[in-house]
C-alpha cells in the first residue's frame, strides 16, 4: 500500500490516494481489516479479536469485494485456477528474460550472447505477440528484454505494447547507442518498469576496446 495512506478517524478511517490525491472514508470495521494487513501492525492480534468480536463473516468477505472493486487491493485468481501445480514447482516463474534479438550495432568482446548478426530461427512478430499471451496466462508478471541490441529490432515496440496491454511489467537492457530524441518519445509513450545501459569504461579508448565496432566506426 505505498500510495495509499491510512489514516484512524472517529468514524473509522481515511484512505488517502496520494497518487490521485483523492481521500477515500472507510468505516471501522473496514478500518481494522486494514490496519490488520499491514506488515509492520504490532497490534494484530488485537485486530484479529476486534473482527472475531464485532464483525460478520460475511462482512468481512464484502468489505474485502468492496476494497478489490476500489482498486485498494487486487488479486488475479483466474490465473491460478487454471493448472494443477506440481509439488515443489511454482505455478510459473517470477521473470522471464528474453532475448528479442540476437542482431546488435556492436560487437563486444565479452558478448555472453556471441550477438552481432541476427539469427536466422528467431520468432517472427506473430510469434513474439503469442510468447506474450501464453506468458501473461501462465501468471509470468515481469519480463525483461535483452539481446543482441532489443533497440535494433523492428518488432520491439509492438512486443512491449502487447506486455503492457497483459499488464507485464517490462524492463529493458540496452547499450543505448541507438537513443535519438525519436527513440525517447516512443520509449516515453510505453509502460516500461526500468531500463539498464552497459558502460563499459570511463574513457573512450577503454569503452572503444570493449565495444569494438562502435569504436571503429566512430574514429574513421
Ligand atoms: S551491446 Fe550487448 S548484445 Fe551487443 S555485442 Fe555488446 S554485449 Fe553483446
Amino acid at each position: 500500500m505505498d500510495k495509499l495512506v491510512l489514516k484512524k478517524e472517529f468514524f473509522g478511517g481515511i484512505l488517502y490516494d496520494k497518487k490521485y490525491k483523492e481521500n477515500l472514508c472507510i468505516d471501522k470495521d473496514t478500518y481494522q481489516i486494514l490496519e490488520m494487513l499491514d506488515l509492520n501492525n504490532l497490534e494484530y492480534t488485537k485486530n484479529i479479536e476486534y473482527i472475531k468480536e464485532n464483525v460478520e463473516e460475511s462482512d468481512v468477505l464484502e468489505i474485502f469485494r468492496e476494497l478489490i472493486e476500489n482498486g485498494i487491493i487486487s488479486l488475479n485468481v483466474e490465473r491460478c485456477k487454471q493448472y494443477d501445480i506440481p509439488e515443489n514447482y511454482l505455478s510459473a516463474p517470477f521473470r522471464v528474460f528474453y532475448d528479442i534479438t540476437y542482431k546488435c550495432n556492436l560487437r563486444c568482446k565479452h558478448c555472453f550472447t556471441s550477438s552481432g548478426i541476427q539469427k536466422k530461427d528467431e520468432l517472427t512478430i506473430d510469434e513474439k505477440i503469442k510468447l506474450v499471451e501464453q506468458l501473461s496466462k501462465l501468471g509470468v508478471e515481469r519480463v525483461s528484454i535483452a539481446g543482441g541490441e532489443p533497440f535494433v529490432s523492428e518488432d520491439l515496440y509492438k512486443f512491449i505494447e502487447k506486455c503492457n496491454e497483459k499488464d507485464i511489467d517490462v524492463s529493458i537492457s540496452t547499450n543505448a547507442t541507438l537513443f535519438t530524441n525519436e527513440v525517447i518519445d516512443k520509449i516515453n509513450k510505453l509502460k516500461i518498469k526500468n531500463i539498464t545501459v552497459s558502460f563499459d569504461g570511463r574513457y573512450r579508448k577503454k569503452y572503444g576496446f570493449y565495444k569494438r565496432k562502435w569504436y571503429i566506426s566512430k574514429n574513421n
